[in-house]
């Protein structure tokens, strides 16, 4: 089968079955391409909150889907492949929280929602790259435990001065964002585009976040880049982003580091994300004890956000 004819078939099936296809800003473009929504990690969490659909098709990597599955309780949320897991939540078990908490009983513990569930029940809120200055500052707290990523960490750190900021683990990192986005690539790609904007995400490295005119989410490049004026943007984040930002400005130019791929992202394909409407699984769930607790530290970030 050809992949047009895929698209449609897989657009089909989802209408007859009433699910709802949320992709991330990282998937391949076939996959934006049969989405009804394509968005971030904050994003794809309140379209998942909102969804009347019986099912979600999650393209995405694990701890999204674990999010979509804790805030729809009632609904089946599907998965192409299971085996796009994120590095970087892995990074934090429950045990290292738990941990954390004892050392530090006065502190506030605010998680990425790159984490998985059962360390995420020991949140006392969620957030994401979007709206982590907002959620910290929200805490009455000075001291914030704050997890899985050391670079987002710094970002909260520099914006908010007044608060401690305590990595947990003290050197949580994305692969892609740390090892693959580096500073000498923005030297080299501004030095050919002197014009161009930088737009850098928060799991950057502080060298690069710094030499960023902004540091911001996925879809918050996606909106910086629709209201400037500017022709040329450099682009910090995984490439695939490229995809969408070409996509809805015809008039500009993106640059991004090619070789920065989120292999886990890419595990989903159209054949597999078909496969899964079809056949109804791999099914995500969360256990109803843990995803409780996961629920209360979403849902205050959601109420933050909304
Ligand atoms: S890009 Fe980084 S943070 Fe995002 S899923 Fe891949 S490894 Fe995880």
């Amino acid at each position: 089968m050809g992949l047009e004819e895929l698209k449609l078939k897989t657009r089909e099936m989802a209408a007859e079955m009433n699910a709802v296809i949320l992709a991330h800003n990282y998937q391949r473009p076939e996959i934006q391409d049969v989405a009804d929504f394509v968005g971030d990690s904050l994003d794809l969490a309140m379209k998942a909150y909102r969804t009347k659909a019986d099912y979600i098709l999650f393209c995405g990597v694990d701890f999204m889907a674990e999010t979509a599955a804790v805030l729809n309780p009632d609904k089946k949320v599907l998965m192409p492949d299971v085996a796009a897991r994120c590095p970087m939540a892995g990074m934090l078990p429950r045990e290292a929280v738990v941990e954390a908490k004892k050392k530090h009983p006065d502190a506030a513990v605010v998680l990425y929602i790159n984490t998985l569930a059962e360390a995420k029940a020991e949140a006392d809120i969620v957030c994401t790259s979007a709206n982590a200055l907002r959620v910290v500052k929200a805490q009455p707290n000075r001291k914030i435990l704050f997890g899985p990523d050391e670079n987002l960490a710094y970002f909260v750190q520099k914006h908010l001065p007044e608060k401690k900021i305590i990595p947990v683990p003290a050197h949580g990192f994305c692969v892609v964002h740390k090892s693959m986005l580096l500073k000498g690539e923005f030297d080299l790609m501004k030095a050919e585009h002197p014009d161009a904007v930088i737009f850098a995400h928060p799991e950057c490295n502080p060298d690069v976040q710094d030499m960023a005119d902004f540091v911001l989410s996925t879809n918050g490049m996606v909106e910086k880049a629709r209201e400037l004026p500017n022709k040329e943007f450099i682009i910090g984040t995984e490439q695939g982003l490229a995809y969408r930002l070409r996509k809805e400005n015809p008039g500009k130019k993106f640059y991004v580091v090619d070789t920065a791929v989120c292999v886990n992202m890419k595990k989903h394909t159209l054949e597999k994300a078909y496969n899964a409407l079809r056949d109804r699984k791999p099914m995500i769930t969360v256990p109803e004890n843990i995803a409780e607790k996961v629920r209360i530290a979403t849902e205050r970030m959601l109420n933050l956000t909304i």
